[in-house]
């Protein structure tokens, strides 16, 4: 297409009309060149949230945002399998599962986004180790990723830059739930990277961008859907956001837990999530005969300490600080620690675990903004969950800030997001569905 008017293709969108694949990519390239402005890409976002996408456009969008950078092939015989999460609250699943499968001999070439929303982002949480680099080019990508089993870094000006740009953009455009901008962002990294294997923690609850199973299912297909497109096998792991995963919810703090977990201090619901999704890598891959294989072999690479190992050379090959793995004070330290103290006695009725990400954003542990710097020792750490029982006086969390005045309103906010009923509460399942 040799020019169009982006006006016209706004109003379009905004009317309900479906894009040609031409008027797409004339879209995102026009972005990419800077000869359309951030404001007019905002306005599309805006009208793509409201009108979606069709599997057509959603199609043309993946293919246009890997048309924007270089893609990657490993050689036939490799096993190269990948996991994205759709986000969530305290989510550092990556962080153990990419080190536990590349041990288990898979090829796990990362591409990871940033926080997003109220929710963090894995590259937040890698850059909270001094010197961690998560920006390389495509061959210094692959290098990594063929002399180590896995790499974990950043879009970049030659791997899907468009989603780096209008990720960014969506972030702070309230645009970020939107089916077809959340399949052509996660499968374009996916396949820009290679992975023949991917397997996808789509998250449902109040700390996910899908609200319930049903429209959870509609995303699944798109991303199944898609991802069959583009010949790659796609697996979907339903799973609950309703309470923060693990312990600590903040870039640094979720570091820690994550090396703390590949010692042998597993919490229940990281260790349900981590094995189940990585029980599904080493399926679908082939590595694996059954999930009680997979299970065993997953217990076993982190009982020996060969995951941890393996995290350690990860952060070695990427320009990291390995004393991290014994000191995590280097992942960032905070001035005040303020304590969330329950004011009622019963049963965690319902966490808003969204309420949760946005107010550590304003201690910085999230961005307001595109470009905000983060405080990487800024968090929380929770300790109850959906179902639990509480008693009025005790402690249910602490939290880590820089700012004491802050930090006071965000301890406020936070137990202002457990509700607590007088009567006991079912516990929801982790996982709902595998499909
Ligand atoms: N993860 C992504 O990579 N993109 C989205 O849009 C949402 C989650």
């Amino acid at each position: 297409m040799a020019s169009a008017n982006p006006v016209e293709l706004i109003l379009a969108k905004r009317n309900g009309a479906a894009l040609s694949e031409e008027q797409i990519s004339f879209f995102i390239k026009g972005f990419l060149d800077g000869s359309i402005p951030e404001y007019q890409m905002s306005a599309l976002l805006m009208a793509i949230y409201f009108q979606g996408l069709n599997d057509p456009e959603i199609a043309a969008l993946t293919r246009s945002y890997i048309e924007s950078g270089k893609t990657l092939s490993f050689p036939e015989d490799l096993k190269v399998a990948d996991k994205h999460s759709t986000g969530g609250v305290g989510d550092k699943i990556s962080l153990m599962l990419a080190p536990i499968a590349a041990a288990l001999g898979l090829t796990v070439p990362m591409i990871s986004g940033r926080g997003l929303g109220h929710t963090g982002g894995t590259l937040d949480k890698l850059e909270s180790i001094p010197g961690f680099n998560t920006q390389f080019g495509m061959a210094q990508f692959k290098a990594l990723v063929e002399k180590h089993g896995c790499a974990l870094v950043g879009q970049s000006e030659e791997l899907v830059p468009a989603d780096k740009r209008i990720y960014a953009l969506r972030d702070v455009t309230a645009t970020v739930e939107s089916p077809g901008l959340i399949t052509a962002s996660i499968m374009s990294k996916k396949i820009a990277e290679g992975a023949r294997h991917l397997v996808i923690d789509l998250k449902i609850g109040s700390g996910a961008f899908m609200p319930n199973l049903r429209r959870a299912r509609e995303l699944a297909e798109l991303l199944i859907h898609t991802g069959k497109g583009f010949g790659q096998k796609v697996k979907v792991v339903f799973s609950n956001m309703n309470s923060p995963l693990g312990k600590a919810v903040g870039n640094g703090l979720e570091m820690a837990e994550a090396i703390a977990y590949l010692k042998g201090n597993l919490e229940p619901d990281t260790k349900e999530l981590t094995t189940t999704l990585t029980t599904q890598m080493l399926l679908s891959s082939g590595l694996a005969a059954d999930p009680e294989a997979a299970k065993g072999m997953i217990d076993s690479v982190v009982a020996s300490g060969k995951a941890l190992q393996k995290l350690e050379e990860i952060i070695t090959a990427q320009g990291g600080d390995a004393r991290v793995i014994d000191d995590p004070s280097l992942l960032g330290t905070v001035s005040h620690e303020i304590p969330i103290i329950a004011r009622e006695t019963g049963f965690v009725h319902q966490i808003d675990s969204r309420a949760i990400g946005y107010a550590l954003v304003r201690i910085n542990a999230g961005r307001m903004k595109v470009g905000d710097r983060l405080d990487y020792g800024a968090g929380a750490l929770l300790f109850p969950k959906t179902g639990d029982q509480i008693t009025a006086g005790e402690r249910i969390g602490t939290v880590l800030s820089n700012h004491p005045g802050k930090g006071e309103e965000v301890a406020e906010l936070i137990r202002a997001a457990y509700q607590i009923s007088p009567l006991p509460v079912e516990r929801e399942p982790l996982v709902f569905e595998i499909r």
